[in-house]
């Protein structure tokens, strides 16, 4: 059994085997948890590389509880998770296919659960010390500096989480916009507060994939195709590295 520490949740259109740069699929699993099934999630190992679990992730209404997600990754006993979201750029100066990492966010989602502590199925934590200690910031300052590392003038942004799958209006993106967002997605929220309250690092990597409607729209010119694979390039040093940190301030 390898011993993996960080689950990647992949929440990009990829072309098909695209994930074999990660690693060769040794397992996959799905993971029965009280919110429900997680996965197929596949356990993928590279030479010279630590064992990394990966899963496709959606964030449309129907998708997987994002209790079940960390939980799972609870119950495979991981310390770190990073989703790889494709978002809308409500920041003029994002491009279409350019990377960002998330440093804080905006949960603007109405209908996903976004607390363990009223649950009954948590009682085996000391909620009030938990709620105590959630870390500040919520994105992993280990996992960020780490995705600087592997992919330099990565801009970092405020990220805001909607239901999807409706698009934006044109006011609801210029309000956004006032709020201090600069991305819109619906893969990060609620799951980065789930992952604070279980003390789990917790990391977002968005790819941009349009502008908001308020924007001018530009024909694509295979942009966000080459983005997307810059991108997946620089995640097999992102799991060395990540591999060899030390205890986080996330873990409470
Ligand atoms: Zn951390």
């Amino acid at each position: 059994m390898q011993n993996a520490k960080l689950l990647i949740l992949i929440a990009v259109l990829l072309p098909p085997r695209a994930l074999d740069v990660l690693g060769t699929v040794v397992e996959e699993r799905k993971i029965l948890t009280p919110y429900g099934e997680f996965g197929p999630l596949a356990l993928r190992v590279a030479p010279n590389q630590p064992a990394v679990w990966v899963g496709p992730y959606t964030g449309l209404p129907t998708r997987t509880d994002p209790r079940a997600t960390l939980f799972a990754a609870g119950m495979l006993n991981l310390q770190q998770v990073l989703t790889w979201d494709e978002g809308v750029a409500l920041n003029p100066i994002l491009r279409r296919g350019q990377s960002t990492v998330a440093t804080d966010y905006i949960d603007w989602t109405r209908h996903q659960p976004a607390t363990f502590f009223t649950d009954k199925h948590m009682k085996m934590i000391d909620r009030q010390t938990a709620e105590l200690n959630l870390p500040q910031p919520p994105f992993c300052p280990q996992m960020i500096a780490a995705l600087h590392q592997v992919l330099p003038k990565l801009p970092e942004v405020v990220y805001l989480g909607v239901d999807g799958p409706r698009r934006e209006t044109q006011a609801e993106a210029r309000m956004f916009r006032l709020f201090g967002a600069d991305v819109l997605g619906s893969n990060l929220t609620p799951e980065v507060a789930l992952a604070n309250e279980l003390g789990i690092c917790y990391a977002g990597l968005v790819t941009i994939g349009e502008r908001s409607v308020d924007q001018p729209i530009g024909e694509p010119r295979g942009e966000l195709r080459a983005g997307l694979e810059m991108t997946l390039q620089a995640l097999p040093e992102f799991i060395r590295l990540v591999d060899t940190l030390p205890e986080c301030s996330c873990i409470n």
